[in-house]
Formats: C-alpha cells, sequence, structure tokens
C-alpha cells in the first residue's frame, strides 16, 4: 500500500513515553504516501509529483500547472520548513529549478546525515485558516484524536481539543466548538463563515482512517486549510508501525470480584503485635473493632492485645476469610500458601519491598501473585494502607483512628493521602462519613475498577472519589465508569498536571496534549467530574450524592439580600462557568406586581438588605412557576436583623419540595449564620459559606450537565 521506497525512520522523536510499552520499530511514510492514504478516506490533498533533478521539477511544474510549492523528502526531516525544505509561490520554470537546487541545499545544510529522497512539486493550494487534525495512541486510553489552530505556529498558540476515539458526532462538533479559533471558523467580523459541515466530514474521516489503519501510531494534518467551502489537507504525516497497534484491553465483568470476599466473617492478621512501634500493632488494634471473629498470628507470643495469639495461620482452630499481612516482604509468598491451604478469601498485602522497590521485589511480588491465583485468592496491595469497611466496623489499617460510616466510598492512590482524609474526616466539624476507603497499592491483583465496581454495587455508597497517579487500563476504566455514573457520581482528583513525562518534541501531535489533557478529556467522555483540591472533591462528591436529579444545564438565578454579592456573583460564575440568565420580560413584570419599584430589575436578584421574608418567597413562588428556565438557584444571605439565618434556610427547604431544579445556600459571615447553614446540611440542601466556592462547584457539577 506505501511506497517503500520513500519510506524511513525518523530520528529525533520519542515514539511513547510509557515505560510499558514495548517501543516498537516505527517509520514515518511520505507526505505523498499520506496524501494517497487519506484520500482513500476522502480527505481532499494536492496534485503532486515527486522529483529528482531541476529539470524533471519544471516539467512536473508546468504538468500540475503554476504556482507550485516545492518541499523536501526525508524520512529524517520532520519539520520541513525549519530545514528551509519548503518553498511556497513558484512561478515558472525557472523558479522551479532554482527552487529544486535551494530545497536540497538547504536540507543538507540543516542535516547533513538525512537521506534525501527527492523533491515533492505540489499544486498550492490557495490560502484559507490552517487547522490541524492529529492523532496519537495513548498507552492507557487508546487512539486520541487532536484538532485545533494549525499552521507553522500551532506550539504558539496551543489552541487544540482532544477526543478519545471512538467519538461520535455530538463528540466531533463540540470539538470544533471548543477551540478559540471557531469563532474564525464562525466568521469572524462580517467575514463569510467557513465550510464547518466539510470540516466536520474530514474530522470523521480522519477518524475513520486512523482506525481503520490499524498500524498507524501517529499522523497529523498540519495544515488543513478550510475554505468557505471544502478544504486541502497541504501536508501529511504518517507514523505507522510494522504491526498492528496494540490497544488497551476491554472491562472484562467476568473478573469482578464477588462481593462477599469483601464480608468477610473472621480476620487473621498476619505480624500482629503488642509494640505499639510496630505495624502489626496498630493493625491488630484497628482490627480489634471488627464483630466478627479475629485472630492475632505470631510466633513468640501467646496472646496479644487481649486476645489468644496463634503461631501460624495454619494453627487456626476456625475458618479464616481474610488475612491482613505485616510481615517483611520475603516471607510473603510463603504465608500466601498457607492461606490458600486454610481457604482464605481475600489478603490485604500492607507490607512493601515489592514490584515498587527493585527486581527482587518484583520477582516476589509475581510469585506472590501466582500462588494467590491457584488457589483463587484475591489481594489487596501490595505496598498499601489496606482496606477500610467503617459501615462492617472493618479496618485493616494502621490509622490512628478509623473513619465514621457514612456514604463516600474514597480510592486512593496515595496511602498518605488516605491517612490525611481519614484525619481530616475526624476533625471537629467535619460530617465526611465513608462506606469504603482504600490504598491500592501496587495493584498486583485488585485494581480501581475493583474497588470502583464495589462501591458500585455496595448499597451504603452514594458516591465515589478518586485519588488517581495513573491508570494503567483507561479504556476498561472508562467503561465501567460510563456505567456507574448513570447512577452514583464518580469525582477525581488527578495528580500530576505537569508536563511532566511528556515528549518535548516540536511540532508532532504528541507534544500538543499530554497525558493529563487525555484524562480530563476520558473523565468527560464517562462522567466523572474532575476536581483539583480534596475539600473540593468531598464538596462536590456530597453534593453530587445528594442531588435529587442530576443538573441539566447551567443556567443560574442568583437572588440575594446583599447586593456586593450580586457583583461578585457575576464574576465568579464567569469564571468557573456558571450562566447567570438573563431574566425574560415577563418574570420581571411577574416580579415588579410585588418588589419594591427601585429592585434592581436584573439577575442576580437583588432584594435589598432589608428584604423580608416575603420578598423572597414571592421570588421563588415566580421561580418555581417557570422551572424550565433556570437549572439551579442560589441564595446569597449575608449576616442582617431582618431575617434570622434559619428563616431564610426554611424558604430553601420549603421551596426545594415544589422544584425539582436545584436550589443552593450560600450563607457569607461566619458563626452568626450557623443556625441557617445546619438547618440546610440537615434537609441535604447544597450549602456553602463561601461566595467562591459555590460557583466553584456548581461549575464541577454542571460538568455532568454538559455530557
Ligand atoms: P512542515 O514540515 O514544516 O510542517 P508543510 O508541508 O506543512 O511543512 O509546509 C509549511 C507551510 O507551507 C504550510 O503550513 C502551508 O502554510 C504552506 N504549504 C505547504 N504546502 C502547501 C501547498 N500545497 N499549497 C499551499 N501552501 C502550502
Ligand atoms: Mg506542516
Amino acid at each position: 500500500m506505501y511506497n517503500s521506497d520513500l519510506r524511513g525512520k525518523p530520528r529525533k522523536r520519542d515514539t511513547y513515553w510509557s515505560t510499558d510499552m514495548t517501543v516498537k520499530a516505527t517509520t514515518m511514510l511520505s507526505e505523498a504516501d499520506g496524501y494517497d492514504l487519506l484520500r482513500q478516506f476522502n480527505v481532499p490533498a494536492p496534485a503532486f509529483e515527486i522529483v529528482q533533478t531541476p529539470d524533471d521539477a519544471a516539467k512536473a511544474a508546468t504538468k500540475i500547472g503554476y504556482p507550485v510549492v516545492m518541499k523536501i523528502v526525508s524520512p529524517q526531516i520532520i519539520h520541513k520548513s525549519d530545514a528551509g525544505g519548503v518553498i511556497v509561490g513558484i512561478k515558472t520554470d525557472a523558479e522551479a529549478k532554482e527552487a529544486f537546487n535551494k530545497i536540497v541545499t538547504s536540507a543538507k545544510a540543516y542535516d547533513a546525515s538525512a537521506e534525501i529522497k527527492g523533491v515533492i512539486v505540489e499544486e498550492m493550494a490557495k490560502s484559507g485558516l490552517e487547522l490541524i487534525i492529529g492523532g496519537k495512541i495513548d498507552p492507557a486510553f487508546g487512539r486520541v484524536l487532536t484538532f485545533g489552530l494549525g499552521g507553522t505556529l500551532v506550539e504558539f498558540y496551543k489552541d487544540v481539543g482532544i477526543r478519545l476515539l471512538p467519538c461520535d458526532d455530538e463528540d466531533i462538533r463540540s470539538l470544533i466548538h471548543q477551540i478559540k479559533a471557531y469563532t474564525l471558523i464562525r466568521g469572524y467580523r462580517g467575514q463569510a463563515p467557513l465550510d464547518e459541515e466539510f470540516l466536520f466530514q474530514t474530522l470523521k474521516n480522519a477518524c475513520d482512517f486512523f482506525e481503520k489503519n490499524v498500524n498507524v501510531v501517529e499522523f497529523d494534518i498540519n495544515p488543513l486549510r478550510l475554505y468557505e467551502k471544502g478544504g486541502c489537507a497541504v501536508d501529511a504525516r504518517v507514523i505507522v508501525q510494522d504491526e498492528p497497534v496494540e490497544l488497551p484491553a476491554h472491562y472484562d465483568p467476568a473478573k469482578i470480584v464477588p462481593l462477599d470476599y469483601y464480608k468477610p466473617r473472621s480476620v487473621a492478621v498476619i505480624g500482629a503485635s503488642d509494640d505499639p512501634t510496630k505495624m502489626g500493632y496498630a493493625v491488630f488494634r484497628n482490627i480489634l473493632q471488627f464483630p466478627g471473629k479475629v485472630y492475632p498470628v505470631n510466633n513468640k507470643r501467646d496472646e496479644i492485645q487481649g486476645v489468644k495469639c496463634y503461631p501460624t495461620l495454619s494453627d487456626i482452630p476456625g475458618h479464616v476469610d481474610m488475612v491482613v499481612i505485616t510481615v517483611p516482604a520475603q516471607l510473603v509468598p510463603a504465608i500466601m500458601s498457607e492461606c490458600g491451604l486454610k481457604g482464605v478469601k481475600m489478603a490485604v498485602v500492607i507490607t512493601a519491598g515489592f514490584k515498587e522497590m527493585d527486581e527482587d521485589g518484583r520477582a516476589l511480588e509475581t510469585r506472590m501473585v501466582e500462588i494467590a491465583k491457584n488457589y483463587g485468592i484475591r489481594i489487596v496491595g501490595p505496598n498499601c494502607l489496606g482496606l477500610i469497611l467503617p459501615p462492617f466496623k472493618l479496618d485493616t489499617t494502621y490509622v490512628s483512628t478509623s473513619p465514621l460510616p457514612g456514604d463516600i466510598a474514597f480510592i486512593s492512590q496515595s496511602g498518605a493521602i488516605v491517612n490525611a482524609v481519614v484525619g481530616i474526616s475526624l476533625s471537629e466539624g467535619s460530617e465526611m462519613g465513608y462506606s469504603e476507603v482504600v490504598s491500592v497499592g501496587n495493584q498486583c491483583d485488585l485494581d480501581f475498577l475493583d474497588y470502583m465496581s464495589y462501591a458500585a454495587r455496595d448499597p451504603h455508597t452514594k458516591s465515589i472519589i478518586l485519588y488517581v497517579e495513573e491508570i494503567k487500563n483507561g479504556v476498561a476504566f472508562m467503561e465501567m465508569a460510563k456505567e456507574i455514573t448513570q447512577t452514583k457520581p464518580i469525582v477525581a482528583i488527578k495528580a500530576g498536571s505537569s508536563k511532566r513525562g511528556q515528549a518535548a518534541a516540536a511540532s508532532h501531535t504528541g507534544s500538543l496534549s499530554g497525558s493529563f489533557d487525555v484524562y480530563m478529556e476520558a473523565f468527560r467522555k464517562c462522567g466523572v467530574v474532575p476536581v483539583k483540591t480534596l475539600p473540593g472533591a468531598f464538596q462536590v462528591a456530597k453534593a453530587l450524592g445528594d442531588l435529587k436529579k442530576p443538573l441539566t444545564g447551567r443556567r443560574a438565578v442568583v437572588i440575594t439580600n446583599a447586593g456586593g454579592f450580586a457583583v461578585l456573583s457575576n464574576d465568579y460564575a464567569e469564571t468557573w462557568g456558571i450562566e447567570i440568565i438573563d431574566l425574560p420580560k415577563h418574570i420581571i413584570d411577574e416580579l415588579n406586581t410585588f418588589l419594591p419599584p427601585f429592585w434592581n430589575k436584573n439577575n442576580p436578584i437583588d432584594l435589598l438588605g432589608d428584604a423580608t421574608e416575603a420578598r423572597f418567597r414571592g421570588v421563588f413562588d415566580v421561580l418555581c412557576k417557570n422551572e424550565d428556565l433556570w437549572d439551579m438557584a442560589i441564595l446569597v444571605n449575608f449576616p442582617n436583623k431582618v431575617l434570622a439565618p434559619d428563616r431564610v434556610a426554611q424558604i430553601l427547604i420549603d421551596n426545594s419540595k415544589r422544584t425539582d431544579n436545584l436550589l443552593v445556600g450560600t450563607f457569607v459571615g461566619g458563626d452568626c449564620l450557623k443556625p441557617g447553614v445546619d438547618l440546610l446540611k440537615k434537609n441535604n440542601i447544597l450549602v456553602f459559606e463561601e461566595l467562591e466556592f459555590t460557583y466553584r462547584a456548581l461549575g464541577h457539577l454542571s460538568w455532568t450537565a454538559d455530557r
């Protein structure tokens, strides 16, 4: 299919940045082959011919028709312009001959060792808006499509968006609309609009091209020129490998761990201790709360923390469903065999010193997993804090105090963050309770997906928070998350928004979107709400868990008796993507019938400092009658003598029974407003005590409305 004479091994680029994928030998197709391939997928490209001499250049140019563009053909020269390898606007035979020599000379000067395969003479496309369409393979999430403002200044603009394949029409449309340069496509300042339909179709064709050519690891069409009618690719770079690209695996429901694995009747702690400085002490102390049978195992004692101790697991007279292992890594494989003989279902391996440490550790881990597999034992960890299921009083960790039971599942790739979160949840004034807290550790067996699946099936869990560093099986993750978010919200903090670990190479597609962007897009696609901070995660998870129905949009009405907050509301709303709607005339007319004549006749609705309960209730009467005009109503209150905070809270509580739209309280002013805040919390009405946070949280919440 490809003209192998023109192919060669590209240099100066990183193929993948993942250490887990074997780097396969890749080759770059020539621009000519790229054009031919794209044409098969209905992407228009210029007429061209490849020549080896100045005379042939002139002949080809005459055949194609002046003006023409001439470019270097060399597998090692990725950025032809940088090498002085592109000359546009060639109008005569003499210019064509001269251009040939100039291009070859410049290319040789740029890279003496580059193989020069000739010069391509192309039909010169008329000018248009230069866009980029690209594709790359993400090791976790598979094929990624990039689209944005193109040309030789792509890195400068960085105006690109991405989508994960497969894409539907809506994904592509929203991608076109999301870039800043969409203003230019739509027609800027009296200029005629460009052919958006052609662009849409070309993006779909590019996806089709990428999915059907299973050997393509990366490509970019930069630029694609877009006109008022149609468009044309005027550069094409396609990187292929010999074997089909290996894509991440799909989610396999057969691998799901049955719920009873998480509900042991008895738990043994291997390495339990009486010495408060040992990990086995704290772990056993936490396990003591468990209402089922608990057994300490330690061959040096008869009794630990007042409980009869056994020298080995096999010595325990009854059955053991779960073990928690805290002994050194070298001992773990043998213990795993013992677990198998004892009929243990689940092993929580707290011990570190496995894969994360060195090659020996990796070998130990492999051995341990092999043994566990043979016996059908499932492993949490190793190298983790462990698992806490507060509703069952099961805490296999060494955290100093166990968290309270509640309805949030917290799944973390960092043990330290679990510690911190548990600490925060127990601090004064916090009402955070958990249904599941887990630190995933090395995920040698059970991984993010398993713990998410547990939370999805667990009746105690209302919402899920993830702290993610890296997800290996991204495709399976998305499939599962998409299913879960239909019924339970997932909020995720993704660590590493920096561009660490990305190929630094200049204008190939890989550098335009980093892996963080890919995560954000993956989250968007499967309805996971990304948040930046831990407190944000809890507030949003709680709010989403308590929502009566998912938010349907971003349209907000703000009602306040504090004029200053009305102004700030506009600012914050804009920052966080909340749309404070203009009130239609009929609403203003209706409000005029009972509000004092000097009200601001605008949204935010400023009811003024002396606003009475009747004024607030009157506004809500009108809003509830017109509930399809807005998605959320935000009541902003401040301390004042006219209206007590609990009375204000009651207004929200009463009206929340009349509409399915979201009602939100914001009580800014500290302790004196606490009676109102508490009342709202008790009635499951979303309330914040800081104005900016209201908009930030709502901005995150409305993420779900965008799907
Ligand atoms: P590079 O390898 O540097 O990306 P390109 O093939 O994209 O080289 O050429 C650089 C620029 O020259 C393009 O961005 C485009 O503006 C212009 N150009 C290239 N080919 C053509 C063509 N056939 N018609 C019109 N302009 C072209
Ligand atoms: Mg280019």
